[in-house]
């Protein structure tokens, strides 16, 4: 082991807002350990965490119609809003203490209040919208919520969308004050600038290219310097993968059991973005819709009030749309290079059962801009080509693997992957994101540190009082979190 370079604590790869999040974590709970961060990038949030390559929506179950499902007989199953809101109010409270304790300067840096907004056409959609508001403005988490189907009011919440509109059919939107636009490469910046403050270790312009279990029990990690080309070798006790698109790869050359049979589908992404302050300033709100039939829940059109470097723009999409990449910066080999002998077959019949999906994203690569605006103006009717330009946006690898229905399954969600012995996890899949961030490092601490918990959970709950409660069955508590959280983090006198 003498050619090691360095020998930390932790070590975490990848400079997205998950590594962000993690550090910051164990900067609060633990300071004194040693943390060493490997990006390939010459900065932190370059890839999916930066503000042109993600929608930028805090994900709290507001206005995203494809987390409240259609039940059957029915009924909506609420149960993954719930979960998804709850989750979002830990990122809120963490935020929150990052401001009160001053390592985040000026929350209007990276959060801004934006109403969310969803909006259907079609009898069928606005009964199943109505049916979802009903369920979801009786439940505490969501308070403040408003439907509507009255072309005048809509044209109240939403101008621009309604003008020159041709309202032919049943029509409805619901509206939440309370909604949030997170500049999460923002976020990811300020968090690594104030780890750097407190003695992390960041090495940009380092790409890590192995990831080995040495004699001692230590990680030992191969680091390619990207500045002068030497190779270093880096080991640490705990190491977590936070490679986005990347962590699929490193998680296999780990070699660890829990990382086989394990795939990923690479989906790219497009928006179309309009910077005009004149078209801009007709509307301010996140207006998601329907996803249209054979499109994947993370293609779900919406039209969004983005707020970076504290100007106003408006983002149309994503479009999804299929490249071999796994990251934005990433190379046409890695789809093919992710098959191993041990994925091979979950691989072959993902390819076969999702050939639908792949033949859709593949025709959605091809649409040409005017195709595109034709999309926009289903949300914007009079728009024009002139006023908007693309913006090739993140890729978001889905996870693929055998479940219980069926092999070769396409995930949507996000996934935890750590070996049994705690020592190295990784995160892989999407969705929903960044704005889940804290919940999800929670857990990656939860499994991973169970000797430390104990000790932690004090302060833990300190800093964010729902750690370990369910929301919903205590109405009182989302009350204080409401009004502190918006307090801290400058979203008004507002109750979310
Ligand atoms: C089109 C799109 C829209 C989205 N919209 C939303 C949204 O509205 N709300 C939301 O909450 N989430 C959204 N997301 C998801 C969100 O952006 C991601 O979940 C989140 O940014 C992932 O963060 P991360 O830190 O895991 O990955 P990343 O931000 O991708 O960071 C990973 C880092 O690891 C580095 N890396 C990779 N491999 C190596 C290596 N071998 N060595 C060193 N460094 C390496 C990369 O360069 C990169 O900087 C969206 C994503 C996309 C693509």
């Amino acid at each position: 082991m003498s050619n090691r370079q360095n020998q930390t604590e932790v070590i975490l790869i990848g400079a997205g807002i998950m590594s962000a999040t993690l550090g910051s974590l164990l900067k609060e709970l633990v300071p004194y350990w040693r943390i060493t961060v490997f990006e390939r990038r010459g900065g932190a949030g370059e890839e999916s965490s930066n503000e042109w390559n993600n929608a930028g929506t805090g994900h709290s179950s507001l206005c995203e119609l494809n987390y409240t499902v259609e039940q059957p007989d029915g009924t909506i199953d609420i149960s993954k809003a719930v979960k998804v809101n709850e989750e979002y109010q830990f990122s809120k409270q963490f935020w929150a203490h990052l401001v009160k304790s001053g390592r985040v300067p000026d929350p209007r840096d990276f959060i801004m209040p934006v109403p969310h907004m969803s909006f259907v056409q079609g009898e069928r959609d606005v009964a199943f919208l109505k049916k979802r508001f009903e369920a979801l403005s009786t439940n505490p988490l969501f308070p403040g919520m408003e439907f509507s189907d009255d072309p005048g009011k809509l044209k109240e919440w939403i101008p621009l969308m309604m003008k020159d509109r041709t309202v032919n059919q049943p029509i409805a939107a619901t509206r939440i004050e309370t909604g949030t636009d997170v500049n999460f490469g923002a976020l990811t910046r300020i968090l690594f600038k104030q780890l750097k403050d407190q003695n992390v270790d960041i090495h940009y312009n380092h790409q890590v290219k192995d990831i080995k279990r040495a004699a001692d029990g230590l990680w030992e990690v191969k680091v390619k310097n990207l500045g002068n080309g030497m190779t270093e070798r880096h080991a640490a006790k705990f190491v977590f993968i936070g490679g986005g698109g990347g962590s699929l790869h490193l998680l296999q050359k780990s070699g660890i059991p829990e990382g086989k049979g394990i795939g990923g589908f690479p989906v790219s992404g497009l928006f179309m973005v309009c910077k005009k302050p004149e078209i801009v300033q007709q509307h301010r709100a996140k207006v998601y819709g329907q996803a249209p039939v054979g499109a994947p829940p993370m293609s779900v059109p919406h039209l969004d009030t983005r707020v970076i470097d504290r100007k106003e723009s408006l983002f149309f999409g994503p479009f999804a749309g299929f490249s071999p990449k796994f990251l934005k910066f990433g190379s046409m080999f890695d789809l093919i290079t992710s098959v191993k002998l041990h994925n091979l077959t979950t691989m072959l019949a993902a390819g076969v059962k999702n050939f639908q999906l792949t033949k859709y994203l593949v025709q959605q690569l091809m649409l040409s801009k005017e195709q595109r605006i034709e999309a926009l103006r289903e949300f914007v009717p009079d728009a024009k080509g002139e006023d908007w330009e693309l913006v090739v946006a993140g890729q978001r690898v889905q996870i693929i693997k055998d479940t219980a229905a069926g092999k070769g399954t396409l995930q949507f969600g996000t996934e935890v992957i750590s070996a049994a012995d705690g020592s190295i996890a990784a995160l892989l899949g999407a969705s929903p994101g960044a704005s889940t961030a804290v919940s999800v490092m929670l857990e990656v601490i939860r499994r991973c540190f169970p000797q430390h918990l104990k000790e932690w959970e004090p302060k833990i709950k300190q800093m964010i009082p729902s750690y370990g409660l369910s929301l919903v069955q205590h109405p009182e508590l989302i009350q204080d979190i409401h009004i502190s959280t918006a307090e801290a983090l400058g979203l008004g006198n507002r109750t979310h």
